[in-house]
């Protein structure tokens, strides 16, 4: 898509757009976490959530001849959720990074904290 001098600037951040990500007037960065913020719970998605202001997802398991694909290597972490105190159970823990500040300033309740790491089992080979 063609861009004016005004239209090349995203809308949240104001860093010049790059044409090939061009999408809805978001750079690539903030359109990456835009998306993954109001990302709907899809069928591979149990649950979602930030910790640190980091954001995870549990995807549920792969097939046995795709175990290898596990994030984190299959490791058990014990997530308490912030909000009722329940504590999910997952092995396969896939993380989208650091949520930026500008995308906290600009969506604080989106992306405020859910919940907690309980503990960390690392998986043993
Ligand atoms: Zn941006």
């Amino acid at each position: 898509m063609k861009t004016n001098s005004t239209d090349s600037k995203c809308k949240i951040c104001k860093s010049d757009i790059n044409e090939d990500y061009y999408r809805e007037q978001l750079c690539f960065r903030c359109y990456h976490w835009i998306n993954t913020i109001f990302a709907e719970i899809d069928n591979n998605t149990r649950h979602r959530f930030i910790i640190d202001g980091n954001h995870y997802c549990e995807i549920k398991k792969f097939p046995i001849h795709l175990k290898y694909l596990l994030k984190f290597y299959g490791d058990n972490f014990t997530i308490r959720l912030l909000d009722n105190n329940a504590i999910i159970l997952c092995n396969n823990l896939w993380s989208q990074g650091k949520i930026p500040e500008i995308i906290k300033e600009k969506f604080p309740k989106e992306t405020a904290n859910t919940a907690m790491f309980e503990s960390i089992q690392v998986k043993k080979s």
